[in-house]
């Protein structure tokens, strides 16, 4: 794979060097070596990346482009990134940490948003209204906002962009696109696709750099018209804070801490592997984590079991090597604070059955892994069963009625997913009806699809990715009034 030494900022369709002259170290989560450099933006770089995004915005050829041909263009860059697929796939593992085999499912399949969006970029239809008055037509339609500020987490950069550009783009906005600082080199090299594939300059621009250095100077900045940001709640906030200043419109993916409901008439084998999907699956760093395991009274014992003997069987190792069922912690803030959660739950009562640990062995040298960890006897009040930890620890409580269940599972601040299992789908259904949680899903586990919403209840976020509501996201609506009468005979009075 080649990548670069230095990856500068891609604005207005060039490369440039960052203002302050400075990068960041990128780091290999498991090899901990640093194997590239990305810019250190400034406030000066956002400056100059808003302002081509404006100015494509306004003027030249992409406000002349037919909704048509954006579609066509958004379709092309759908191409140039399945062919780039597997070179994407391997940046990201070697960034993030990820296994080898869940990057390539992402990017395999980040193509189909440019496709499923560009085809609908041409059927964003307006509307004609009835009305009450004589002579009178009144008609409205969609409008893209602007410049959009699209920033997205570390755990699936280039996915996390496709959810956002797609439909940015398909509504005619201009985009100024800022990865984490813990994985920018796969949207760095994602920009280099662009220009091949017809996106005139300006159009979409990369900045690099620190959150907390450049996070404000973008969405405060006053030619942002709209923020997507998918990111921790704690960002989101403050992100929702600059937003209510300025009078933008924002859409937030943030944290969870979905629970997983096993009912005693589930088949309980499929369950125990949506329970280890649900906790297990990328190392338990995905935003719909199953964290919070809700197992019937009558099953919990054989459940546990079930589920532990499979999440003991998990291989740590090397992301790129196809036997590795998990691979390490992105990156070693993030370690600690995991590591932490360890006293934070014998403190608070819980029983570990599994891990709890950092993981020691003579094959794997560097790289920050933590055991699969689970923890038995939680109480829904626990700060393990309340807040995100983003790493692989289950807690596991136990509920009696569905009625209890459906109360612990609603009793949290978030509401990004949920799990139900039970072979009684008149039950399934009822629960999942009363879950409040923007995704339920029943008898099966973290799916997703360019075609159905995602987004959050309560802490979780606002707006929906995904699905054709999405472009919606992006687009403002402008009504219109013609008179066909030519009478305006009385000014002091609304008509
Ligand atoms: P984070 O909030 O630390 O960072 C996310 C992005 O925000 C990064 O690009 C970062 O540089 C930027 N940022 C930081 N401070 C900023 C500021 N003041 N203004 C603007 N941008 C700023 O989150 P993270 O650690 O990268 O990601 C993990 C979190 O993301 C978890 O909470 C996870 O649940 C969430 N997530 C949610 C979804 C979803 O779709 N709901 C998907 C993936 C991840």
């Amino acid at each position: 794979m080649t990548t670069r030494a230095r990856y500068g900022q891609y604005i207005n369709g060039r490369w440039e060097k960052p203002s302050s002259e400075q990068w960041i170290d990128v780091v290999n989560p498991f090899s901990q070596e640093n194997w590239s450099q990305v810019a250190r933006g400034s406030k000066q770089d956002v400056d100059r990346a808003v302002a081509a995004a404006r100015d494509a915005f306004l003027d030249g050829q992409w406000p002349a482009m037919t909704a048509t041909q954006r579609g066509a263009l958004l379709r092309s860059l759908g191409d140039r990134i399945a062919e780039h697929a597997e070179r994407l796939a391997e940046v990201e593992s070697r960034d993030n940490g990820k296994l080898i085999a869940e990057m390539r499912a992402q990017l395999q399949y980040a193509p189909e948003w440019f496709y499923y969006f560009g085809g609908l970029a041409d059927k964003i239809e307006g509307m004609v209204f009835p009305t009450d008055k004589a002579d009178m037509l009144s008609y409205a339609k969609y409008e893209p906002y602007g410049v959009v500020a699209a920033i997205t987490a570390w755990n699936s950069p280039l996915l996390l962009a496709a959810y956002k550009l797609a439909p940015a783009l398909a509504a005619g906005n201009t985009v100024v696109l800022k990865p984490s600082e813990h994985a920018s080199v796969s949207t760095m090299e994602l920009a280099d696709l662009f220009a091949d594939a017809g996106v005139p300059p300006g159009v979409i621009n990369v900045v690099s750099g620190y959150g907390h250095e450049i996070g404000d100077a973008l969405t405060g900045h006053p030619d942002v018209a709209k923020i997507t940001f998918t990111g921790s709640e704690a960002t989101g906030k403050r992100i929702a804070g600059i937003a209510a200043r300025d009078i933008k419109p924002l859409t937030l993916e943030l944290g969870g801490k979905s629970a997983n409901i096993v009912f005693d008439d589930a088949d309980l084998d499929l369950a125990a592997v949506g329970a280890v999907t649900g906790f297990l699956s990328a190392g338990g760093q995905t935003c719909v984590a199953g964290s919070r395991l809700l197992v019937q009274n009558s099953i919990y014992d054989e459940f546990v079991e079930k589920v532990v003997s499979i999440a003991k069987a998990a291989r740590l190792g090397d992301p790129f090597s196809a036997d590795t069922h998990i691979g390490p912690i992105a990156n070693e803030a993030h370690f600690q604070k995991i590591i932490g959660y360890f006293d934070i739950a014998k403190a608070d009562g819980a029983d570990c059955v599994l891990g709890g640990r950092v993981h020691q062995d003579s094959e794997i040298k560097d790289g920050w892994f933590i055991e699969p960890t689970v923890y038995t006897n939680v109480d829904n009040s626990m700060r393990i069963a309340q807040e995100e930890i983003f790493g692989p620890v289950l807690a596991v409580l136990s509920f009696e009625t569905e009625e209890e269940a459906i109360r612990i599972a609603n009793d949290s601040r978030y509401g990004l997913a949920a799990g139900v299992w039970s072979k009684d789908s008149a039950r399934a259904l009822r629960v999942a009806d009363r879950i409040q949680a923007g995704t339920v899903w029943i008898n099966t586990y973290r799916v997703v699809s360019f075609m159905t919403p995602f987004g959050g209840y309560k802490a979780s976020g606002s707006g929906r990715e995904n699905g054709a509501v999405a472009i919606k996201e992006y687009l403002q609506l402008k009504s219109y009034w013609i008179g066909t009468s030519g009478d305006v005979s009385n000014p002091f009075v609304i008509r």
